[in-house]
């Protein structure tokens, strides 16, 4: 029997409360779309945070005792705290997954563990999207086909300004002509970062299945690999005494 994976869905949750075509799509905001999909996978535990709440939701209690978070925001980057940024970050180096998506890739932390501007090229008139899987292989498309598509998107085109990905799950293929890395993994100390474009808040993106689909599948592949005895990130500990017995010449 598996552990359960501790999941906090973050959301900006300023769009929902301000405009009433996104509240329609999204009534009890992104977060709580994607955390009702998440509950319905066995032996995921799934809480919610909002830009909004104490902390934003993520007091140290809340990270500590979360394995994966994932990061929905758009309009408001620059109201997370960058205090909040520095302990997100060290979670995530030291074993907490990091989902991201969609416009965050604006994020103050996304840009933070990248260290790029993870600039792109957009357009939001509705255009069809289609993902193609680039590795087959890989825990993040289980259950999917060669591609999947979405009806009407927002379109993300390169160049997209960021490291090359450990890991390149999805290219994106949009009816106006652009491609995108659309699905990047990225190996930061103990921690994984999944990169996923779906997601424009006034398309009802996040209701349909083979999205949902690979942020669980996400959820399970960023999961926090259990290892004994590893030191934290921060620490750069002196060694004076070698493991093995040697003698130096003079
Ligand atoms: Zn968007």
């Amino acid at each position: 029997m598996p552990n359960n994976i501790r999941v906090t869905v973050w959301n900006e949750y300023r769009h929902e409360k301000k405009d009433a075509e996104i509240a329609k799509i999204y009534p009890d905001g992104i977060h709580n779309a994607i955390a009702k999909a998440l509950r319905t996978h066995p032996h995921l535990e799934v809480r919610t945070a909002t830009l909004d709440e104490l902390e934003h939701g993520l007091t140290d209690e809340v990270l500590a005792n979360t394995d994966v978070l994932t990061w929905w925001g758009h309009m408001a980057h620059g109201d997370v705290r960058n205090e909040i940024v520095d302990k997100v970050q060290q979670r995530v180096l030291n074993g907490m997954g990091l989902i991201v998506l969609h416009s965050g890739h604006f994020s103050k932390i996304f840009r933070r563990l990248m260290g790029t501007e993870c600039s792109l090229k957009w357009r939001e008139i509705g255009e069809k999207h289609r993902l193609w899987v680039t590795a087959p292989g890989h825990p993040i498309v289980e259950g999917l086909g060669e591609y999947f598509e979405i009806p009407h998107c927002e379109m993300y085109g390169e160049y997209f300004d960021i490291p090359q990905p450990d890991e390149l799950v999805f290219i994106s293929w949009f009816q106006g002509g652009e491609v995108f890395r659309s699905g990047c993994c990225f190996y930061r100390g103990r921690g994984k970062i999944f990169y996923f474009q779906p997601g424009h808040e006034t398309f009802p993106i996040y209701h349909q299945p083979e999205v949902l689909q690979v942020i669980a599948n996400a959820v399970r592949w960023a999961a926090p690999v259990k290892i004994v005895g590893f030191r934290e990130m921060a620490q750069c500990p002196n060694i004076p005494e070698p493991m093995e017995v040697i003698t130096l010449e003079e």
